[in-house]
């Protein structure tokens, strides 16, 4: 097995059918056919590449090549955001009357999908705190089909144990499926615990650039074709020039990791022991709860941190806008650092108790770019030392 660095680069060679050293961009809705049997063939290959592009595109398969070799799966496909990736799978794995198993910590639209969407069609949910295996178990039904698990979780940095989940699941005929947008295939590798299926937002550290919305699914070809057969009726395509950026931004996601779980690990360290701030949250740190598992499951922690600020709501507003370098926004997994107060974000969309119960009112969802570790350790201890001034003094 060659290096993920290699593999980023090279991956794709198969299906990357002209000589051009960067790949041709394919800009087109259909291709044509010599005749009937090869064109009733495009029509119903799962995945193919040149049919019609919502039934697939070379840039796709180029994108899936890749991603396919770095999580050690079958196959790979593409979806146009990490959400589309999520709804067509839970719409192609479950039914009315199944019941699906998530996490309390995760992602705003997961717990949305889990919350809204599925009850809505008759799936029933149950989530769970991931900190604890056996809350799994219990929340078992005879109608359980489906497992969602995030680790580490958005915005907790929360851990779930996938062997455990993995041997669970396994014994009761359920399929699981894992969000590894936060560590990405170079820090962990949910198949290789037994995990059936892998999802990113490729938005994030996949494209790496903030410039690209997409998604990627990675499994077994069999469980992909079914989940490819209901994306030809979501229409969730990724476009052939979104899909092209993808693939370029993925060839140096070797490169970026390891400076991004620097940077994470580095501003963790150094704000844990600031007086600003009541706790950190990130699994590389020593006083996580779950690091061991972490280091167990990891070999790398990521650049995203949480910092929850002794004044809570107001501090950690105000150190947001004492920040030179990460800018306020929603996203993360590029090399430009981003920040964001989930409590600030959230707070049209729940209500005051739904907001206490979701998110530490006075925590930041810091997301470490590639810059030089110095200058962003220095510039968070700064603003760190700028709230602390101010609260002191007023
Ligand atoms: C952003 C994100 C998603 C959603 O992905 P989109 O590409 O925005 O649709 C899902 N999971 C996690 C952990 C994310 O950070």
């Amino acid at each position: 097995m060659p290096g993920k660095s290699t593999i980023t680069v090279h991956a794709d060679r198969e299906v990357h059918p002209s000589r051009a050293v960067a790949p041709p961009i394919y800009q087109t809705a259909a291709f044509s056919a010599e005749d009937a049997e090869t064109f009733a063939h495009g029509a119903v290959e799962p995945r193919g590449k040149d049919f019609y592009t919502r039934f697939g595109n070379p840039n796709h398969a180029q994108v899936a090549a890749v991603v396919a070799e770095l999580e050690n799966t079958e196959a790979a496909m593409v979806t146009a955001s990490g959400m589309a990736a999520l709804t067509t799978s839970v719409l192609a794995l479950v039914s009315a009357g199944d019941h699906v198993i998530g996490q309390r910590s995760t992602y705003g639209g997961t717990a949305s999908v889990l919350l809204n969407l599925l009850p809505r069609l008759g799936v029933t949910t149950t989530l769970v705190d991931q900190t604890d295996p056996e809350a799994f178990a219990k929340a078992l039904t005879p109608r359980t089909r489906l497992i969602l698990v995030e680790t580490p979780s958005n915005p907790l940095l929360q851990i779930t144990d996938l062997r455990a989940v993995v041997e669970l699941a396994r014994a009761h005929d359920v399929l699981t499926m894992a969000d590894n947008t936060f560590a990405t295939p170079l820090n962990q590798r949910p198949v290789d615990f037994g995990i059936d299926l892998v999802w990113h937002s490729a938005t994030k550290y996949l494209n790496g650039h903030s410039d690209v919305s997409a998604g990627v699914l990675a499994g077994p070809a069999e469980i992909l074709d079914r989940i490819w057969d209901v994306g030809l009726l979501t229409g969730a395509t990724l476009g052939p020039i979104d899909a092209w950026l993808l693939l370029r931004g993925m060839r140096t996601l070797p490169l970026r990791v390891p400076r991004h779980n620097a940077n994470g690990l580095a501003l963790a360290e150094e704000l844990s022991s600031h007086p600003a701030v009541a706790k950190v949250h990130y699994p590389g740190l020593a006083t996580h709860p779950q690091h061991k598992l972490a280091v167990d499951q990891m070999t790398g922690f990521g650049g995203v941190l949480g910092i929850e600020f002794v004044g809570g709501f107001e501090t950690a507003d105000a150190f947001l806008g004492k920040l030179r370098y990460p800018r306020r926004s929603a996203s993360l997994g590029g090399v430009e650092s981003l920040a964001v107060h989930p409590a600030s974000m959230w707070r049209g969309m729940l209500s005051e108790e739904q907001l206490a119960e979701s998110v530490p009112l006075g925590l930041v969802r810091l997301a470490a770019g590639t810059e030089d570790t110095a200058d962003l350790v220095a510039d968070a201890v700064a603003a760190a030392d700028a709230v602390l001034t101010e609260a002191a003094t007023t």
